[in-house]
């Protein structure tokens, strides 16, 4: 089984890419802010928890996000691996997934970073939250909130994959086809 987490702050494209990048490697795609807007749409307990601070570009708590990934892993079936979307998203989330990978007898193969400059996340965030009509699009202040989130907690990862040695940064200022094309041909590369 192989693991991949695609990395990036948010609007860098990791959930364009992760959809088709799942369906040509046959891998599970893990996206925690969709399996999070779900429990939203549905009205559930755990949706209920979560909406405020979603809302406001905050981060949802470890332990929450760690329960579901934990469930997506070990109810997958027929699947090569598993890519993360989203996720980790902090020091902690890495840990616990670098643990619970290793007691499962797999490792993070591979961490592919979409490097976009801030100014262009912010355009395709607002026009997505026409597209796609999220609430945490729209507000150009949220939008912001989300980008220090990111480079607060979870930036802070990038040094820990260096030292992994997994980790490979990309141009995510492109189009979608060729941001496609040069995740393949890394991912063809690892073997
Ligand atoms: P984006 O990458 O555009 O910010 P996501 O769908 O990945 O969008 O995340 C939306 C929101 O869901 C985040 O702002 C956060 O509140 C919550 N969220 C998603 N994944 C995580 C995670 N791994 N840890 C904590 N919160 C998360």
């Amino acid at each position: 089984m192989k693991n991949f987490i695609i990395f990036g702050p948010p609007g860098a494209g990791k959930g364009s890419q992760a959809v088709i990048l799942a369906k040509k490697y046959n891998l599970k795609h893990i996206s925690t802010g969709d399996i999070l807007r779900e429990e939203i749409k549905n009205g559930t307990k755990l949706g209920l928890k979560v909406k405020s601070l979603m809302d406001e570009g905050a981060l949802v708590s470890d332990d929450i996000i760690l329960e579901i990934i934990e469930n997506v892993i070990l109810n997958a079936k027929g699947y090569s691996g598993f890519l993360y979307d989203g996720f980790p998203r902090t020091v902690y989330q890495f840990s616990a997934l670098d643990e619970f990978l290793q007691k499962i007898g797999q490792r993070v193969d591979a961490v592919i970073s979409l490097v976009v400059k801030e100014d262009v996340l912010i355009r395709r965030m607002l026009r997505r939250a026409e597209i796609e009509g999220r609430a945490d699009d729209a507000d150009i202040n949220v939008v912001k909130t989300r980008i220090e989130t990111y480079r607060e907690q979870t930036e802070p990862l990038i040094e820990i994959f260096q030292k992994r040695g997994n980790y490979y940064p990309l141009e995510g200022d492109t189009t979608i086809e060729k941001n496609f094309n040069e995740i393949c041909t890394l991912i063809d590369s690892l073997g």
